[in-house]
């Protein structure tokens, strides 16, 4: 990052509304006086939001009112040997403390603890935290939006377990472990598959005996809903247009990758399926596959089906195809420009994939009227953005590759005169899942 813009980003950190610089830098113990209404008006609220997985814990305390991130920060190896915080305050460095980490709800004491340092801290107790927003995996068809979490909610959630297995339970014990340390204070669950709630049956449904559906809930759910929500709202804010006259394909590119059409401000399909394997070729993921591949690989390699699904998972998508070269853009592009044949045609593969998808979705919405890219790939990625350009040149999209040198900020990357207008708008599901919690708990 160049200096200034690492001073810019160290000012909006800090240039909080008036409540919250008091708090930064006044350290005063009496400063909570607000809560959620004042006069009948609405002031803003500090929302911690968690990001729970099964060994880690990601936090962010955000001012629902400037929209600043406070604090963020790590718990790593919990459960495990060698666990650690990594904490950073706003404009402020990095802090790693190595503590043993038995469990979430130790994880849980010291985010507080970290929060609420004299040092490293922004806020001078847990009264400041006036609700937290979790990021929940998998809400089935139970949920097709956020919800306020109490104990009947949470029974429903937990009957979603067996739907996303490694995320669900883990997401569960953060909840718990906030709901133990904080019990007054208010929690909301955000969900990576409501948003995709709107997608009709023809795009839910497998081309499999209708009783699977009708037993197990064996569908699409799709997921990064959060993230598909909030750069398509973007995208019509920037365009200066109501989303319910848009339509919008969103390919979030990350490590994990989905693309989407957003029609009218809906989700009316998605590439991600009963579980997040299914679509794009991603970092580590297969993406689409013949499911005949997997019994044949277990005969030929003498593993189980289960073995066979966790290659798919972990050892496969741009790391597999590019023969263990990395699951990460940045070296593969090296790999590539270094004339190492298989790196390049990972990226191949990769663009053509993600162009085949934005191509069904034109004809699923018979038409589109801007194309985004979001997440590590889709906001940094020069070179894939231009591999998945060669394949939607047809729409009138004129992408000017000046423009596509750009990383890390709202651009669109078309002309003027483009028929569809492409761009790249940095998602925050942080963000949204504060405004999210900050929305339900107003109400
Ligand atoms: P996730 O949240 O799914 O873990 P991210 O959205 O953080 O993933 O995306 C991670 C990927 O983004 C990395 O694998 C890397 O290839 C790519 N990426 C991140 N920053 C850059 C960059 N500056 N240049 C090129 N690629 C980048």
């Amino acid at each position: 990052m160049c200096a200034s813009a690492a001073v810019s980003l160290r000012r909006r950190w800090f240039t909080g509304g008036a409540r919250t610089k008091r708090r930064l830098f006044s350290g005063h113990p009496g400063i909570r006086s607000i809560k959620i209404k004042s006069k009948g008006v609405e002031v803003e609220m500090n929302v911690l939001v968690i990001n729970c997985g099964s060994s880690s814990l990601k936090y962010q305390l955000i001012n629902s009112d400037s929209e600043e991130v406070l604090a963020k920060g790590l718990c790593e190896r919990i459960g495990i040997d060698g666990s650690a915080i990594v904490h950073q305050p706003a404009g402020g460095e990095k802090v790693k403390s190595e503590i043993d980490m038995p469990n979430h709800t130790k994880a849980v004491q010291l985010v507080i603890e970290k929060l609420t340092d004299p040092q490293v801290g922004v806020i001078t107790s847990l009264e400041e935290i006036d609700a937290v927003g979790h990021r929940i995996v998998h809400g089935g068809e139970r949920f097709a939006g956020s919800v306020v979490l109490d104990d009947e909610v949470l029974a429903v959630i937990e009957q979603c377990n067996d739907l996303a297995p490694l995320h669900n339970p883990a997401n569960l014990i953060g909840i718990n472990s906030c709901r133990e340390i904080m019990p007054d204070v208010p929690m909301v669950g955000v969900f990576d598959t409501a948003f995709h709630q709107t997608m009709p049956k023809k795009a839910y449904l497998y081309g499999l005996p209708l009783s699977y559906y009708e037993k197990y809930k064996v569908r699409r759910y799709g997921f990064h809903g959060t993230s598909h929500d909030f750069v398509s709202k973007r995208a019509a804010e920037l365009l200066g247009r109501d989303i319910k006259d848009l339509k919008i394909i969103v390919c979030h590119l990350g490590n994990g990758a989905s693309v989407s059409a957003v029609q009218y401000g809906e989700s009316v399909d998605t590439s991600m399926g009963l579980t997040p394997l299914e679509g794009l070729i991603m970092g580590t993921r297969s993406g689409d596959l013949d499911p005949a591949i997997v019994t044949f690989i277990a005969q030929k390699e003498g593993i189980s089906a289960e073995e066979v699904i966790n290659i798919c998972n972990k050892k496969s998508g741009v790391l597999g195809l590019s023969g263990g070269v990395s699951s990460d853009f940045r070296d593969l592009g090296d790999a590539a420009q270094a004339g190492n044949e298989a790196a390049r045609t990972a990226l191949e593969t990769y663009g053509y994939r993600v162009g085949k998808y934005i191509g069904a979705y034109v004809a699923a919405m018979n038409g589109v009227d801007a194309i985004v890219f979001t997440a590590g790939v889709g906001e940094n990625n020069a070179q894939a953005r231009a591999e998945i350009g060669k394949y939607i040149g047809y729409l009138g999209t004129n992408i000017d590759p000046e423009k596509n040198k750009l990383r890390g900020e709202e651009v669109i990357l078309s002309d003027e005169g483009a028929k569809v207008t492409v761009m790249v708008i940095p998602t925050n599901e942080e963000l949204a899942i504060a405004r999210e919690t900050v929305r339900l708990v107003k109400q």
